[in-house]
């Protein structure tokens, strides 16, 4: 298949645009200037699937949508646009909206910065204390967008929002002076936007780390573009480089991210899949619970079997971070507790190895594990897989039931307690 990008410049050219309604493409254009918006001809020829739009989850996912606003923004940039006003107005208004939008969620530029030999490492994050991860400054894009993604701030010309790095010896130093961390995630944007060769760059001074046992890919190409892993001219030899990465006896996990069955249901993506497993690279798959997109149990107990099917290991499912249009994308907790649990009783042991639905917090990571009653109070039973504080790995701890919260920070501590056992901690963590 030929690439072509379509972004809010091109979208005149996308060749489904009669398919839309001229709100609908009003809609994108507004929406465009303060989210990103791209997608590629793979999303539109293969995956949207144009008689059921704007309800077709591929499209939800995909093209921005006019509830992605609040109303008073919105009107304020159609305005804006309708009287073809200045661009640098339209880019500061925009700027202006997505300030308010929480464009850093669980403080993450301040807070998970590795340190070595007292300068900051920037393009890395280091919170957990087995994984560090690292953001190659090339990788600062996606084949196409997600309408919900987090890292939004980075695709909306938010410089100061960027994470990136290309300094490869700064990495391979760090990584040898903390023997603690065996697992390297490459993310972005998304590593697989790289060339084989820049790719190849960061990696082989890795394989040279005793300590380090695993190498991570977080990716949407399996979805968004699986020739890079098939007829891409480079992609016969990025298999060669996984290939080389397990025969160096390093572990390849390629985290994938797959919001829905029919991103994986075409050919294209089979192939990819297969191509990938024969390396020895193991494929574990993640993505967030989210409205419009995947909001029901059916959607997630076919996403999970199907994955099993092709040997796919379901990992996490995920809450929606609390950044940018949430409020277009949430599902309280509560609910997203019930789809979790209704697909994940739906499916045999196999697909069981999912865990969620998760939240990536300040604190660590913490799953909504049950609802339940305790001396007559109604109580969410939530877990720490992964603390800021390792000690907290595996801690139960409970809040009290809200019908609503779709977050932690929503979250009062049950049984009538002032703070959940971990906040001191992390007031210290905050405070400096
Ligand atoms: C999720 C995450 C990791 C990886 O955690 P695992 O549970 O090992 O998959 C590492 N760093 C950060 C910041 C994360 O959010
Ligand atoms: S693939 Fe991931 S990083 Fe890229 S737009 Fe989608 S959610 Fe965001």
């Amino acid at each position: 298949m030929k690439y072509c990008a379509y972004t809010s410049e091109t979208l005149h050219k996308l060749p489904q645009l009669s398919e839309m309604t001229d709100e609908q493409v009003e809609a994108i254009r507004i929406v465009a200037a303060v989210y990103p918006f791209r997608v590629n001809s793979h999303v539109v020829e293969n995956l949207i699937d144009w008689s059921n739009i704007p309800d077709d989850p591929m499209f939800r996912l995909s093209f921005p949508q006019a509830g992605m606003l609040d109303k008073a923004d919105y009107v304020r940039i159609a305005d804006l646009m309708r009287n073809d006003a200045d661009p640098v107005v339209i880019r500061d208004t925009a700027k202006e909206i997505q300030m308010r939008m929480n464009p850093n969620p669980a403080g993450q530029m301040q807070m998970n910065t590795p340190v070595l030999d007292d300068e900051q490492l920037h393009g890395m994050q280091h919170k957990y204390r087995e994984s560090v991860l690292f953001f190659p400054s090339e990788a600062q894009v996606c084949h196409a967008y997600c309408t919900y993604c987090f890292r939004w701030p980075q695709f909306s010309g938010l410089e100061e929002m960027k994470f990136a790095n290309d300094n490869i010896m700064q990495l391979v130093a760090y990584v040898r002076s903390r023997p603690e961390v065996t697992d390297i995630i490459f993310t972005g944007g998304d590593p697989m936007v790289m060339s084989t060769e820049s790719l190849r760059k960061y990696v082989a001074p890795l394989l040279e780390i005793p300590t380090l046992k695993a190498i991570r890919f977080g990716t949407k190409a399996i979805s968004w573009w699986p020739y890079r892993f098939t007829s891409d001219p480079d992609a016969d030899e990025l298999v060669r480089l996984f290939s080389e990465i397990t025969a160096s006896g390093k572990h390849l996990a390629i985290m994938a991210h797959i919001s829905h069955p029919r991103e994986i249901e075409r050919p294209e993506a089979r192939q990819a899949v297969e191509r990938i497993r024969s390396t020895g690279a193991v494929i574990r798959s993640q993505s967030p619970v989210v409205r419009h997109v995947n909001d029901d149990a059916d959607t997630w107990r076919c996403l999970w079997q199907k994955q099993v099917q092709m040997g796919i290991i379901p990992y996490y499912m995920f809450l929606e971070r609390d950044t940018g249009p949430k409020q277009y994308f949430e599902v309280p907790l509560v609910e997203a507790l019930g789809i979790f649990n209704s697909a994940y009783s739906s499916i045999s042991g196999l697909g069981r190895t999912v865990r969620g639905p998760s939240m990536s917090c300040l604190p660590g990571k913490v799953i909504v594990e049950d609802v339940t009653e305790i001396n007559r109070e109604k109580v969410f039973v939530l877990k720490f897989t992964q603390g800021r504080n390792p000690t907290w790995t595996n801690r139960t701890f409970f809040a009290e039931f809200d019908e609503s919260a779709t977050w932690i920070d929503e979250l009062s501590p049950a049984f009538g307690r002032d703070e959940f056992f971990f906040e001191r901690e992390m007031s210290r963590f905050t405070d400096n």
